[in-house]
């Protein structure tokens, strides 16, 4: 994308100086100004950051952007740059500012309604990947799809697979429809309004979650982007973290009976208490915890 052309900044407000005062630098050095200034304020990947917001303010990619590294900044550019960086200083997450987030190769739309991708769940969408391949016509079930991250993955992914993406949050269920549709599976994900998986009928062949499961307790402990910019209601499990998932597991049972296998994240902590809520539901099924790539507990998967 050429520079030029693309700035659609005229109708920003003017200050008299920016905080960074980067007007006047090149792009290198404005970038490395505000890393600094996120290096200070204790937030990870500085440099990445400050590069994230600054080709958003001046839509760049990335190629375009290191191409131009030795341009200057110009003040309406610079004065743009200042209001996202400071938005970031107050550690609203990059992914809000840009409204983006890449996931499983995807570009993802993300709003406040709706917890931000995390690479880990793309172990999700493989495990359902691996048991849907050579599947004639798959149906699958995405519980509380947040963004439309799992559901809309998977369906990009496999062209004869149709997902039911259930919330319990219409903007949430809207945030996925309008991913289903930049990304083309907008036919083959059904967006429906539920409790888990109440009110729902039929032969699944996976129902994969990425359901909330950080403890209420814990809710302190977590980093302002999380505490104070993603939505609760994506994240806390109640007591134990696994309130959710727990009341999930029996209603799954029809489903795991029918054939249905079940994929959920849990925390890296929680996986003997997980296994043991999914015998209790299922004294029959198969239950099992799967490692990510760095050997921490992270997926139940039950299956009958
Ligand atoms: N992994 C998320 C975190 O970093 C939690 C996601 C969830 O509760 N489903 O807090």
């Amino acid at each position: 994308m050429p520079r030029t052309g693309h700035r659609n900044i005229r109708n920003q407000p003017r200050k008299a100086s920016t905080p960074l005062g980067v007007h006047g630098m090149t792009l290198a050095n404005a970038q490395h100004a505000a890393a600094k200034a996120f290096e200070v304020t204790g937030i990870d990947d500085a440099l990445l950051e400050a590069e994230i917001l600054l080709r958003h303010v001046l839509h760049l990619d990335r190629a375009s952007y290191f191409a131009e590294l030795n341009q200057p900044i110009s003040e309406e550019e610079a004065e743009a740059y200042d209001q996202v960086v400071s938005r970031r200083l107050a550690r609203e997450p990059s992914a809000y500012i840009t409204g983006h987030r890449e996931f499983f190769a995807l570009d993802f739309r993300v709003t406040p309604d709706a917890l931000i991708p995390r690479p880990e769940t793309e172990l999700l969408v493989e495990a359902t990947r691996a048991r849907i391949a050579g599947e004639d016509a798959p149906l699958i079930v995405d519980v509380g799809v947040g963004c439309g991250a799992i559901a809309v993955a998977t369906a990009a992914n496999q062209p004869n697979v149709t997902v039911i993406a259930t919330d319990v949050s219409f903007p949430a269920l809207a945030l996925t429809r309008l991913n289903a549709r930049l990304h083309n599976v907008d036919s083959r994900v059904a967006c429906v309004q539920a409790d888990l998986l109440s009110g729902l009928h039929g032969r699944f062949d996976v129902i994969v979650t990425n359901l909330p499961y950080v403890r209420t307790s814990d809710w302190e402990t977590l980093e302002p982007e999380i505490r104070e910019h993603e939505p609760r209601l994506a994240l806390d499990g109640g007591p134990d973290g696994l309130s959710l998932i727990k009341r999930l597991l029996h209603q799954a049972a029809p489903f795991v009976e029918e054939g249905a296998e079940v994929y959920a994240e849990i925390g890296d902590d929680q996986g003997e208490e997980a296994i043991a809520h999914a015998r209790t539901a299922m004294p029959w099924a198969n239950v099992a915890v799967l490692p990510d790539l760095a050997g921490r507990d992270r997926m139940l998967v039950v299956k009958r």
